[in-house]
């Protein structure tokens, strides 16, 4: 991910039109919940189409997107278990498998302290 949407979103609905790639589907659609669900595969964070994420900087709602850990090799492990535990649908492809973070790893902002990941903490902030 990356970023990662909460129990606090209304599904208002605006962040899936903001998004650059197409990463969140909304809550008919959420594989793991009731509410919208951006598919860490696929989020880059904005990097390189925005100075922040769009999708938080355009919810109305406090809380409802929170920052999640970057979708790169070394979090490959966190993000098989969270899609076994179902946490995450990680996408299948026909010929490479789970498409995890060792299979394709995604921008994220380096920039970010990895304790605001590690806290989930508002992106917005
Ligand atoms: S951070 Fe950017 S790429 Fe990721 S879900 Fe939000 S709008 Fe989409
Ligand atoms: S903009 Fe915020 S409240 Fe609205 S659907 Fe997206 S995450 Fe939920």
């Amino acid at each position: 991910m990356a970023v990662m949407i909460t129990g606090e979103c209304i599904s208002c609905g605006t962040c899936i039109d903001v998004c650059p790639v197409m990463a969140i589907v909304d809550d008919s659609d959420n594989p793991v919940g009731d509410v919208y669900y951006v598919k860490p595969e696929k989020c880059i964070e904005c990097v390189n189409h925005a100075p922040k994420p769009q999708c938080a900087d355009n919810c109305p709602t406090e809380g409802a997107i929170v920052w999640d850990m970057p979708y790169t090799e070394a979090f490959n492990d966190y993000y098989v278990l969270g899609h076994e535990e179902g946490r995450y649908q990680i996408r299948e492809h026909k010929s490479k498998g789970l498409m995890s973070p060792a299979v394709k790893a995604m921008p994220y902002v380096e920039s970010l302290e990895m304790r605001a990941r590690e806290a989930h903490a508002n992106v917005s902030e």
